[in-house]
């Protein structure tokens, strides 16, 4: 069976399919600027070179008959006929109150996704373009959305609620969500394999450490706690997101410079974080480079970043009632050999012991901890896109909707 999974945003669309049988790639690209006068679709059939080309593409529902278009293209396609494509999962940023699993869609999902369009203004809409673009091009394919917030929709009240009056929890849902719970799910799941250890035992503190950035404790396959709230602008300082602060400093800040509810929106998801600390980049190649170049402003920002991380581990910690593993994750995790190194060299309080060679040399999944390490660390690169056509794929052969598993 093959399996198109879509991540839409405000002006872009990713996308791979699949091959089930073997969970290959097939293909993979990304439509950008949709809206723009220059939107352009990069596209690469595994195994192919990348291509790039410009495309009219004024809204969503072009951007994805271009995606389908490409699919099928002749020349660099990958499927003869869409036909060949079984189902659609699509990934949706917040699944509000509501939802707490992968679910098939429906007109009241649909419903239920506009219902919540207030709590995630700048994603949710997006992705209910692309599955009504989908239901117009594919009208019988079934298709599947998998939530950033349903991992963690089983934490406990204790780490959910706010120290608001109550009433906003039962008027407006005002609690923390948590997000990227695909990604801490996948890398949860891969622990424990690593660890040899049954998921539903393993305690994992996961830190997904990209331009958005969260930190997990799983306790057993059940997220206990988590690092970003209401929205993603919580928990550590990310590429320009502002992270924890005192909430006092939005109305001081509201007040000095004369922002209205959007200017200080935009400020503290816009202008913050590593980009607003150092005055260098919301990218963290380049204030790295800044920090070992004696940039004092790019070595702070680090430094704050670190930090968090550490302050995270070492409440999470404590929460799971120790750990077998931390994993790191996404972009900076996967890559930032600095990022880890400063953040484990901390750690051996808690027994987790750095092995800087294999820190040094990791690509791929690696065990990054030294072998007597009562805590073991690990690289492990993040795929959302996999777990979410899996959830398509066992939702829709569970549904038994008549589909060879192995078409
Ligand atoms: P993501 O949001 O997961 O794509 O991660 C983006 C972040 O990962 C940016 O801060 C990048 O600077 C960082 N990143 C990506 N590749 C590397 C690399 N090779 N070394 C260090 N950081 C990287």
């Amino acid at each position: 069976m093959k399996i198109l999974v879509l991540n839409c945003g405000s002006s872009s669309v990713k996308y791979q399919l699949f091959r089930m049988a073997d969970e290959s790639i097939l293909a993979k690209g990304f439509v950008d600027q949709i809206g723009m006068d220059n939107s352009v679709l990069e596209h690469q059939a595994a195994g192919r070179e990348k291509i790039n080309f410009k495309v009219e593409m004024p809204d969503h529902f072009s951007a994805i008959r271009a995606v389908l278009e490409t699919l099928i293209d002749p020349n660099y396609g990958v499927v003869r006929d869409l036909w060949e494509i079984r189902a659609v999962g699509h990934r949706i940023v917040h699944g509000g109150p509501n939802f707490s699993n992968s679910v098939l869609v429906d007109d009241k999902v649909v419903a239920e996704l506009r219902r919540i369009i207030e709590l995630a203004p700048l994603h949710n809409p997006a992705a209910i373009m692309g599955i009504e673009a989908c239901h117009k091009q594919m009208p019988n394919v079934p298709m599947v959305v998998v939530f950033d917030t349903a991992f963690h929709r089983g934490m406990p009240p204790r780490n959910y609620l706010y120290g608001v009056p109550y009433k906003y929890y039962e008027k407006y849902s005002v609690r923390r969500y948590g997000f990227h719970g695909t990604s801490h799910r996948y890398v949860g799941m891969r622990a424990a394999d690593m660890l040899g250890k049954p998921y539903e035992e393993a305690k994992t503190i996961s830190c997904h450490l990209g331009n958005g950035a969260s930190l997990c404790a799983i306790d057993g396959g059940r997220v206990l706690d988590t690092s970003m709230g209401f929205t993603p602008l919580a928990g550590l300082l990310m590429g320009t997101r502002c992270g924890d602060m005192d909430p006092a400093v939005v109305y001081y800040l509201m007040k000095k410079e004369n922002l209205d509810a959007e200017g200080i929106n935009n400020l503290l998801n816009k202008q913050s974080g590593l980009l607003g600390l150092s005055g260098v980049s919301n990218d963290i190649r380049p204030v790295t480079a800044a920090a070992l170049a004696g940039n004092p402003r790019a070595m702070m920002a680090i430094s704050v970043f670190v930090r968090q991380i550490l302050h995270y581990i070492g409440a999470y910690y404590l929460e799971l009632g120790g750990a077998d593993s931390i994993v790191f994750t996404a972009g900076i995790g996967e890559n930032s050999s600095l990022i880890r190194k400063k953040v484990c060299s901390q750690l051996a309080v808690i027994g987790a012991a750095l092995d800087e060679e294999a820190n040094l040399n990791a690509c791929g999944e690696t065990v990054i901890s030294l072998p007597d390490s009562k805590v073991k660390i690990f690289v492990i690169p993040t795929n959302e896109e996999l777990v979410i056509a899996r959830d398509t794929l066992e939702i829709v052969y569970e549904k038994n909707m008549g589909l060879d598993r192995f078409f």
